[in-house]
């Protein structure tokens, strides 16, 4: 397949460059990470379509040189863009040499197209594939789809770059002259042209579906302990009963208040208190199971949800949980700080309609009072004299 270079040359020009201003207009206006670079090499990269038309007017150095520096200094910014909203480094001599050498190449081997093309070739090659790395490695496996998007085009891109230098190298292909209709031409303006259109939709794509992940984690989370907040606990609590209601499962759920907190905070401070109570979150959710639910109700209160658990099992974790917390004081800032909790357990052989969640958390809740009121640091059982069955 041949496609007529200058038609394409002009449409990548004017694509390109009316992108660039798309993005450069949002990046100007709100701070969202990686935009700006990425709008940087939008902007390069019309820089380097418009040297390359100019060949022929300008001097072939400057043409050459300056228009695949400018190629390569696209594909370092699209880097930094990826670097910046993935909050990640690399070394800069990875990113900044390829494009000194791009010059270098394209300068020294200004009279010999082929060498210069398999050079180049390999070098875009090297840095579309550091990108790829940068964009795959991280903790986070969840592949949201811009980032799909975007590693997709980088193997095409990649593929082709080491295609072309594979095959100028082997003598596939002849070199041909620039602005020439053979298929080699064709197929790489093609994917300059369209991969440049889908790393800038993909990336974009990519910051609309991380922050709208960030908002839902916002709205659920508990900014301090990690856990489930009160309105993110109580739905998934809604959830979770009518399941065991409906399976005619046993349910069991704990009240659990730090004892003394209030004295916490003002022996130690607040920031300490905090510390406190992310190492009591922590110990509950390491105690509790996949599939239990735990969230922060309250200042130092939590609350832990148990389907499919009866009152022996139950009254087994509330202990252990209770005696953990005894037995190994927090460590802050070198002082150790001995914290203790009072446990208010509800539990039912199995759940029926009328024990609600919230009935079911304000009996806890009498019973974590007794749990208080009879010196602390206990496990309390509620009396339940709620129906057991409908
Ligand atoms: P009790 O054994 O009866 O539960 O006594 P207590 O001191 O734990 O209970 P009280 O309700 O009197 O005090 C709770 C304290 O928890 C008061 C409040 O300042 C503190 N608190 C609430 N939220 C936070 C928080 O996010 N961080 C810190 N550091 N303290 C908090
Ligand atoms: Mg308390
Ligand atoms: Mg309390």
């Amino acid at each position: 397949m041949t496609l007529d270079i200058p038609t394409l040359y002009v449409v990548s020009v004017v694509t390109n460059i009316a992108m660039t201003m798309a993005v450069m207009a949002v990046a100007l206006r709100q701070s969202i990470p990686g935009l700006k670079q990425l709008a940087w090499g939008l902007v390069a990269n019309s820089g380097y379509y418009l040297v390359l038309g100019a060949r022929g007017k300008i001097p072939d150095v400057l043409a050459v040189g300056f228009g695949n520096m400018l190629g390569s200094l696209t594909l370092t910014l699209i880097l930094l863009a990826v670097l910046s909203s993935r909050r990640s480094r690399v070394a800069p001599a990875l990113y900044i040499t390829p494009v000194i050498l791009m010059l270098i190449v394209s300068v020294v081997l200004l009279d010999d197209r082929e060498s210069r093309l398999i050079v180049a070739s390999f070098i875009l090659c090297y840095q579309i594939a550091l990108i790829l790395w940068v964009l795959l490695r991280s903790g986070n496996l969840i592949v949201g789809r811009g980032r799909i998007i975007m590693a997709m085009t980088l193997v095409v891109g990649m593929s082709a770059m080491a295609y072309r230098a594979l095959a100028l190298l082997v003598g596939w292909h002849e070199v041909s002259p620039f602005q020439s209709r053979d298929s080699l031409n064709t197929v790489f303006y093609m994917i300059n042209y369209l991969g440049m259109f889908f790393l800038a939709f993909g990336f974009v794509l990519k910051t609309v579906e991380q922050s709208a992940e960030q908002n839902r984690r916002i709205a659920l989370e508990d900014p301090l302990t990690g856990l489930a907040n009160r309105r993110a606990l109580f739905d998934a609590m809604d959830k979770l009963c009518s399941i065991a209601e409906s399976a005619g499962q046993s349910l069991s759920l704990m009240i659990i208040d730090v004892d003394f907190f209030k004295q916490v905070n003002d022996r130690f401070g607040h920031q300490v208190g905090d510390t406190v109570l992310q190492h009591v979150a922590t110990t509950i959710q390491r105690r509790l199971r996949n599939n239990d639910i735990v969230g922060r109700i309250g200042g130092e209160e939590f609350l832990a949800v148990l389907p499919g658990t009866p009152i022996a099992g139950a009254i087994r974790v509330a202990e252990e949980l209770r005696r953990t917390l005894d037995s190994e004081p927090v460590t802050v800032d070198g002082q150790e700080i001995k914290v203790t909790i009072s446990i208010g357990l509800y539990s039912t052989e199995r759940l029926v309609s009328s024990q609600t969640p919230d009935a079911m958390i304000a009996t806890a809740d009498e019973a974590l009072y007794r749990a208080k009121t009879n010196g602390r640091n206990r496990v309390e059982v509620a009396d339940v004299s709620m129906p057991e069955s409908a």
